[in-house]
């Protein structure tokens, strides 16, 4: 009897990898002369990243660090500088970590078994069992959000996948399914089917090589999986940041390496108003101070995971003949502050909020010239 090559007929893995020859990606600039090193630095950009958005900051990685040891030798203010704008800055620190340590532990050559690669900073089993599959084309298996989703439709698998019970029946899953062969496409097409066809909220199912024993769009019910995260009230807080401008620069304070924003350049932040107006006094009354005019700019909120700040910046636009290096804000480290030029950026690694104020300064001084 003749073959049937129809996808009902071909297991969960054959129809993958035979999408993915069709339909995957294969041209991204981590495809290209895929190395440890090259697909380590675009898992870990992807995460809680859209391709397109990745595509430039990976590029522009590349060709300042495109060895592990130039990214291990780089300063961190380098190293978070090109990471501006991505967010979620701990990936950042995290990726320099582990550089240094393949460096000085591995003769930097990146290392080659599951077990080494998640001992590294910032990398998981998924995204070392990625790493290994799609560049040495390893037999592992993986499981990030998107490939979870797929999962958890296909096989109706209830809950939410944060839940370590939904997790490991999500991982017990994978590992059965990733065939021995093939594995670098069965992963590849994993996540492109996850990011480009069965999207969170209007999957694509007629363009899915599994849709036909998809439990969940057999039942009409796609969206009901993954399970929801268990809605968690967060808290609100505030916090004010001044803005000290003179000729074109302003006055950033690099924040300690634990904590929010750790490692990058903020305005000086205060807690409560009271505290914002008595340094204001404090600093700015001097008579040294030819004139100065304080403004509040646009507040705005920023929310972290477990919280959401709500900042109000308030601007000291100083002309002064006045050296005010010496300007030390109460809440940062000591001789950690830099005359930032707005107009020729330094190359540092800023905090979202201090992108966002710098922009609107960006617009104003273009409005009214400095
Ligand atoms: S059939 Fe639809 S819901 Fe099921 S895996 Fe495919 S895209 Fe997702």
């Amino acid at each position: 009897m003749k073959k049937d090559n129809s996808f009902s007929e071909r297991n969960f893995s054959e129809r993958i990898v035979a999408w993915y020859d069709v339909h995957g990606r294969k041209t991204l600039p981590w495809q290209i002369n895929k190395t440890p090193y090259r697909v380590w630095i675009s898992e870990i950009m992807l995460q809680q990243t859209q391709v397109a958005t990745v595509i430039p900051y990976y590029e522009k990685f590349m060709a300042s660090f495109p060895s592990i040891a130039d990214l291990a030798n780089a300063s961190e203010d380098d190293v978070l500088h090109h990471w501006t704008g991505l967010g979620y800055y701990a990936r950042a620190r995290n990726l320099h970590k582990a550089a240094k340590a393949v460096y000085e532990q591995h003769n930097g050559k990146f290392p080659e078994t599951l077990d080494e690669v998640i001992a590294l900073s910032g990398i998981g089993r998924s995204t070392a069992g990625a790493i290994l599959s799609l560049a040495l084309g390893q037999h592992h298996s993986i499981l990030d959000g998107n490939v979870k989703r797929v999962l958890a439709r296909h096989g109706a698998i209830a809950g939410w996948p944060g839940q370590k019970a939904v997790e490991q029946q999500l991982w017990t899953l994978t590992d059965s399914l990733t065939p021995k062969n093939d594995v670098r496409k069965f992963n590849q097409a994993m996540m492109d089917i996850g990011s480009a066809v069965c999207t969170r909220s209007k999957p694509r199912c007629d363009e899915c090589p599994v849709a036909i024993d998809c439990k969940a769009q057999l039942a009409g019910k796609q969206t009901e999986f993954p399970g929801k995260k268990p809605k968690k009230a967060i808290p609100t807080k505030s916090a004010w940041m001044l803005v000290v401008k003179q000729s074109g620069q302003v006055i950033l304070n690099k924040r300690p390496p634990a904590g929010i924003w750790g490692g990058l350049w903020c305005f000086p932040q205060f807690e409560t108003e009271a505290e914002l107006d008595e340094h204001i006094l404090s600093e700015f009354t001097d008579k040294k101070i030819v004139h100065s005019k304080a403004e509040w700019l646009a507040g705005f909120r920023h929310t972290f995971s477990h919280f959401h700040l709500d900042i109000q910046p308030i601007l000291i636009d100083i002309e002064s003949t006045q050296d005010l290096a010496e300007f030390e804000s109460c809440v940062m480290e000591q001789n950690q502050t830099l005359w930032y030029n707005i107009h020729h950026p330094a190359k540092v690694g800023l905090a979202a909020a201090t992108e966002r104020i710098l922009s609107h300064l960006v617009a104003l001084s273009a409005a009214d010239p400095i």
